[in-house]
């Protein structure tokens, strides 16, 4: 018989994104306030766009956690009541700890909200998910190093804690980002959500006593990026993890844009689904997956040590195959004609793909085009240009329009 199916987890950002996730087919997202999240750079919520996506996700029967995993200061503690409350009277379903301080204080003064136990906390093995188990903790987020035998040890040892595990997205060389390089190299703190990527940079060797000489270091005439690690994509092991005991599939990438959301969760959801209903892996993921702005995939350590190398030594530049044209706002029943804002430049001739919830993408030509004073165009060069273009498949507002970039 099959587990129960998994939970698809999703970053948000922000509005937009947690909305774009949910509609593409999470069952949960995670979000960041304006204080106490791990992602600066990301917009995060504020009071009201957390109310907004909260009910958002409410009402399509799906969750909201809030990332509350910073390691805390002392001076980091003085507002953590306060928003405490606000994130109950928002209707949140979880928080997201790693500070057993912060921890602690959720436990006293907002006891009736759930606890996640955050990938920081570095949990990687079954005596210390046992321990936050008995501490109160809902669910354990576990430490991005371990292998299915592992995780499927742990969860046959500790059962009834919910399991998280990451499944997709960007890697941290250092231990389940519990990373110093950051505060060393550029005065920002990775543990507080400021992470300047120093492991992505590009190092030559100094020797001590000529200083200003800097000997390349070559992995090849690109240069040698020794910490980059590559991104992780588990999709083609639903199978492996469900059996491991996993119970949420936590996908990164808080900054990434929506486009990538919708694709990556998507993704995701079709082939849980397809898994759950008996059907054979579609290897059409994995082709989905390249078309979104990544770097090398890996499956990390989920066999034991990287069964293949886990760092890209030669670039630290991302591969780019296809790109966003365009989002869809309007599509006319009668006309049969889709609006879309414009992203990056297209031309009339283009063969585009639509991404949309819930159905395979659409393939099309486009035969026509028109600017929003209707006179015809052959080009759309202006980012956040209106352009009409005949289409026969009705399109809702929010799909993807994207092309496969021209080989240079
Ligand atoms: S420097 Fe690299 S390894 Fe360290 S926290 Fe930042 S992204 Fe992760």
């Amino acid at each position: 018989m099959l587990s129960k199916k998994p939970e698809l987890l999703a970053p948000a950002g922000d509005l937009t994104k947690l909305k774009t996730a949910i509609d593409y087919g999470a069952d949960a997202v995670y979000i960041g306030g304006k204080a106490f999240s791990l992602r600066t750079a990301s917009d995060n919520f504020s009071r009201e766009e957390m109310e907004e996506g909260i009910r958002y996700a409410h009402a399509k029967g799906k969750k909201c956690y809030a990332a509350l995993n910073i390691i805390a200061h002392n001076d980091d503690l003085k507002e953590l009541e306060s928003y405490l409350k606000e994130l109950q009277d928002c209707g949140i379903d979880a928080v997201i700890v790693a500070d057993m301080g912060i921890f602690d204080i959720v436990r006293k003064k907002a006891s009736s909200l759930p606890v996640h136990i955050s990938t920081q906390a570095s949990n990687t093995n079954y005596a210390s998910v046992s321990f936050f188990k008995e501490l109160g903790a809902k669910r354990i987020v576990l430490a991005r190093e371990l292998s299915f035998r592992e995780i499927h040890e742990i969860t046959q040892k500790v059962p009834d804690v919910e399991i998280e595990a990451f499944v997709h997205g960007a890697m941290c060389v250092s231990y389940s980002g519990r990373c110093l390089l950051s505060n060393y190299m550029a005065g920002r703190d990775s543990n507080k959500g400021d992470c300047a990527q120093p492991c992505r940079w590009k190092y030559s060797l100094v020797e001590e006593k000529r200083p200003g000489e800097y000997m390349p270091v070559y992995e090849d005439d690109r240069g040698t990026f020794l910490f980059n690690s590559k991104d992780l994509c588990m999709i083609e092991y639903i199978g492996e993890l469900v059996k491991a005991g996993v119970t949420s599939f936590k996908i990164e990438g808080r900054v990434k844009s929506e486009y990538y959301v919708a694709t990556v969760v998507k993704a995701y959801r079709d082939a849980i689904d397809e898994y759950f209903e008996g059907k054979p892996f579609d290897p059409r993921h994995i082709e989905e997956l390249r078309k979104i702005s990544h770097r090398q995939y890996t499956s990390g350590f989920y066999f034991d040590k990287p069964k293949d190398t886990a760092q890209v030594y030669a670039t630290s530049s991302y591969i780019r195959d296809y790109e966003l044209i365009g989002t869809s706002i309007a599509y006319d029943d009668e006309k049969k004609e889709l609006t879309l804002e414009q992203r990056n430049r297209f031309f009339l001739g283009d063969e585009v793909e639509i991404l949309m919830p819930g159905e395979p993408f659409y393939c099309m030509k486009i035969t026509d085009m028109k600017n929003e004073w209707n006179e015809t165009i052959e080009v759309a060069p202006h980012p956040q240009m209106k352009v009409k273009i005949p289409c026969d498949k009705k399109i809702y507002p929010g799909s993807f329009i994207r092309k496969k970039k021209p080989l240079v």
